[in-house]
């Protein structure tokens, strides 16, 4: 298992890229680098650990080949900081033209970057997204419903970039939809949140335009799998990508195609190396022929494991809950938290929207039993930019490895 990308990490190794104390403590010899076996010994890295480091410490790239330096969101803490190298931006360009090539990117496509403000390195990767493949661009980094519709019915945008609850807002007012349906996008690239099957069925709906899933992280470069024309799980580059899939429970890799926790390890001389970095992501690998023909496997995106709740021993996605919201035309921002009392979920929505017995039984059924569902005007949930979410704040176990 993995002997490819043992052999990789061994090169890698020779090469000194794990040097620097920060991986050096981890792997003491080559010796932790024969085989998988002695490779699922190596610690985790953590979040945590990274932001108890600088930049520099995590690095062997040396000053002249810095492209730039990426930050976190820090939504969740203090900022952290990567170095971005030269040969970073490289790779980069590799995993987009696999990507866009596929969906039929142009140089003369007019790219869209819906990115909100606080989401920096996204909007960075979207607008070189679009250079890499020629493309040109017009950054929009205050995405409202009218800022959106302004800019689609004045420039001749063919593809958007965005998050996927960012284009979502113009579903409420009917001239924004018909103005979208009206636009020459045809196209649209969804990243840094989660897409349900009823999301992207809304979006099609309302921009007239194909919906692709896209999936990255500001420690990686920003895109790191893309869905092909088939939209039947994203594509990754295993050339420099080794994904793990572990049980958050046992530590240990799940059985092939089961979900678990991605657990990232980077394959070339990266500016900020991940190795066996933990993350809070479920998923699961698919290595079957996809009906593309692509030679890549596809990685299935569940949501993050502080997103989902654990009941009767089950996984609960949101996009359970989304895919149910969104069939009965429920388009807004929602969330649930299990709390001392149970599930609680409140949603948005207009306060003329008449709300749905059916949907009431669905909400129930999907939290398994008794569920207390609130309404809330529209935009009281969330901060700016961030797509809905599970909310838990109480005693599911799995989350002590949340840092
Ligand atoms: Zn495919």
């Amino acid at each position: 298992m993995f002997e490819k990308e043992l052999e990789q990490i061994r090169a890698l190794y020779r090469q000194g890229i794990y040097s620097p104390e920060f991986y050096s403590k981890r792997i003491s010899g080559e010796e932790c680098l024969l085989d998988y076996g002695a490779f699922t010994e190596i610690p985790f890295m953590y979040k945590q650990e990274i932001r108890s480091t600088t930049a520099y410490e995590r690095t062997t790239a040396g000053k002249d080949e810095v492209y730039g330096i990426f930050s976190s969101s820090g939504t969740t803490g203090d900022k952290t900081y990567y170095v971005y190298s030269k040969k970073d931006k490289k790779v980069h360009e590799t995993f987009v033209k696999a990507f866009y090539s596929e969906l039929g990117i142009r140089p003369d496509d007019l790219g869209g970057v819906f990115a909100p403000v606080d989401t920096g390195v996204m909007a960075h990767t979207m607008m070189w997204q679009y250079t890499t493949m020629g493309a040109g661009y017009v950054n929009c980094p205050e995405p409202s419903p009218e800022n959106m519709i302004e800019i689609v019915q004045t420039l001749p945008v063919t593809v958007i970039a965005t998050r996927p609850n960012v284009v979502c807002t113009i579903a409420a007012n009917p001239a924004f939809v018909e103005a979208a349906r009206k636009s020459s996008v045809k196209k649209m690239l969804m990243g840094g949140g989660f897409l349900s099957e009823g999301r992207r069925r809304l979006i099609e709906d309302i921009w007239g335009a194909d919906c692709y899933n896209m999936f990255g992280m500001s420690e990686m470069f920003g895109p790191m799998a893309g869905e092909c024309r088939q939209k039947d799980g994203q594509h990754y580059l295993d050339q420099y990508l080794m994904i793990e899939i572990i049980d958050p429970k046992t530590k240990r890799p799940v059985k092939e195609g089961d979900i678990g926790i991605a657990v990232y390890t980077t394959l070339w001389d990266k500016g900020f190396p991940l190795l066996r970095y933990w993350t809070d992501d479920l998923m699961a690998i698919d290595r079957s022929p996809c009906r593309c023909g692509s030679k890549y496997p596809r990685l299935r995106y569940k949501g993050r494991m502080a997103d989902c709740l654990v009941l009767d021993g089950e996984y609960v996605f949101p996009e359970a809950l989304e895919n149910c919201l969104m069939k009965h035309g429920f388009f807004l921002d929602y969330e649930a938290r299990q709390e001392q009392g149970g599930i609680r979920v409140l949603v948005e929505k207009d306060p003329a929207q008449e709300v749905p017995e059916q949907m009431m039984q669905e909400i129930k059924e999907i939290f398994h039993g008794e569920a207390a569902v609130t309404f809330a005007a529209p935009r009281q949930l969330g901060y700016p930019g961030h797509g809905p979410r599970f909310h838990v704040s109480m005693g599911v176990s799995d989350r002590m490895d949340r840092k």
